[in-house]
């Protein structure tokens, strides 16, 4: 017998997990099926809204400024601004004091690991005391075996950005640290446990040791940041207790993969996910479905979707619906049914979109990008060549691969009709932006998990 819920998200990563907490504002029958580690687990854990746009103009003070002006195919067109705001408010409630941000609709600027600066929208609150716009002088301490980190290069490439501050970096031997392949939760723990350290002949907690270090390079700063490894659980009484020892505020600055920020931002999320109710189900992917054909009458008209603010792409006609997905739980198939799916798989990242050469001997150029479950159409050239571009810094094609959507994000077909009429889509799956230029990532998957789930919650039993 099938495993049977309202309705159904796959993926868990900041999309699928914002669809299944707004879904579960208006049915408590939501389900999370998610199979491997997202890309919050690389992803810095700062949610950028927009940073530039498309054509490179920025960094945005205001990014709510410039989302009206995107293109028609841009998933924030899609939802609305107020879409986006309604999107970060349940973001900010979720998440409370671990994330600051929500005073202003302004842009922060939160200095990065590589010394550039990133205007986002809501960040880490261990990163507050780092903003680029206050103009306290900084130090930067780095460590001999986090290399990822160069902290007197970082602190050259923020004065030659032209902070309003002094920065000067030092790198130091983190105590109790001696290979360069330790995990950053080693790190971590090393603070947060305080545990002993033996440096010469004396022993002493990790953090007075660290303390002490830092300290003997400390001159006029009145604010010391580091790598973002102080604490995994209590990453704050950490931060807290260095900043009382040293006599300054303490910030941590957001790091590549793997990424501490992204970890804690994850389990927030999915704390928050447990205590609205949602059943989730990890490890397993989704692999397959089945549908049926459902009559004209009980799908939307291209003009009731439209007259609901929807797109007009759509044709009248016959719609498949999703009856149930197959879950492989180790090789044995498990049907999962539910009224209405998400698909929040992530994009070519996470594996929710996929490219192969389909080509011949003769015509290797031949490529193909599909969505592996449903097969939802994804535009692209059949040419490989033309899924790139050679300058480097320039437009690349293939950073926009993705499902396009009407204005419920329900996916379309080559033809603009709906794929299915009971499915949404959100996050990293929907095409038409580039996330990594844009600087939108999270901020897309906020706003169109947010939109996917409201409505498949709001539509169940209508
Ligand atoms: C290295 C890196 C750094 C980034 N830095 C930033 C940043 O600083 N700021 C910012 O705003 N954004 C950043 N981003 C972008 C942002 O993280 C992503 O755009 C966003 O998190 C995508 O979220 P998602 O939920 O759509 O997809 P994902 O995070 O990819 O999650 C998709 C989930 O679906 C699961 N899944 C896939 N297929 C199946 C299946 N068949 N069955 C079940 N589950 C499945 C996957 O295992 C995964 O858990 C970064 C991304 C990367 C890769």
């Amino acid at each position: 017998m099938a495993i049977e819920d309202d309705v159904l998200v796959i993926g868990g990563g900041i999309a699928g997990s914002m669809a299944a907490l707004s879904a579960a504002e208006h049915t408590d029958r939501v389900r999370l099926v998610t199979y491997k580690q997202s890309t919050l687990r690389s992803a810095s854990g700062l949610i950028d809204v927009l940073g530039y746009t498309p054509d490179g103009t920025g960094p945005l003070a205001d990014p709510f400024d410039a989302l009206e002006d995107l293109p028609d195919s841009h998933p924030y067109q899609r939802v609305g601004t107020d879409a986006v705001r309604d999107a970060l408010a349940l973001f900010d409630e979720i998440t409370g004091d671990a994330y600051a941000g929500d005073h202003t609709e302004t842009n922060a600027l939160v200095p990065t690991h590589g010394g550039t600066v990133k205007p986002t929208a809501r960040y880490p609150a261990a990163t507050a005391a780092g903003l680029a716009s206050d103009d306290r002088d900084t130090l930067l301490v780095g460590f001999e075996t986090l290399p990822d980190f160069d902290a007197p290069l970082a602190a050259a490439h923020l004065e030659a950005a032209g902070v309003p501050f002094d920065t000067r970096g030092v790198t130091l031997a983190f105590p109790g640290i001696e290979r360069d392949d330790a995990k950053v939760t080693r790190y971590a723990h090393l603070l947060e446990r305080n545990e002993s350290i033996t440096m010469g002949t004396t022993t002493t907690g990790a953090r007075e040791a660290l303390v002490s270090l830092v300290d003997a390079h400390l001159e006029d700063e009145s604010r010391v940041g580091f790598p973002a490894i102080l604490g995994d659980d209590h990453a704050d009484e950490v931060r807290e207790s260095l900043a009382d020892a040293l006599g300054v505020d303490v910030f941590e600055v957001p790091m590549g993969p793997p990424s501490l920020p992204g970890m804690r931002l994850e389990d927030l999320l999915y704390d928050a996910l447990e205590d609205a109710g949602v059943r989730v189900t990890s490890g397993v992917p989704v692999v397959d479905y089945d549908s049926e054909t459902v009559a004209a009458s009980e799908t939307a008209t291209a003009d009731e979707v439209a007259a609901d603010g929807g797109s007009d792409r759509e044709t009248p006609g016959d719609g498949e619906r999703i009856d149930r997905v197959i879950v492989d739980r180790n090789g044995t198939e498990i049907p999962h049914r539910a009224d209405q799916y998400v698909l929040a798989t992530g994009g070519l990242v996470g594996k929710g979109v996929r490219s192969e050469r389909a080509g011949s001997a003769e015509n290797d150029a031949t490529g193909v990008v599909f969505e592996p479950i449903f097969d939802c159409h994804v535009p692209h050239a059949e040419d490989r060549y033309d899924w790139f571009v050679d300058d480097a810094f320039g437009e690349q094609p293939f950073a926009r691969f993705g499902l396009e959507s009407d204005r419920e994000l329900r996916p379309l077909a080559a033809d603009g009709t709906l794929e299915f009429v009971n499915l949404r889509a959100a996050g990293a799956v929907l095409g038409g932006y580039d996330f990594a230029a844009e600087k939108s990532g999270a901020g897309v998957s906020l706003a169109t998990g947010y939109v996917a789930g409201k409505r498949a919650g709001e539509e169940v039993g209508e």
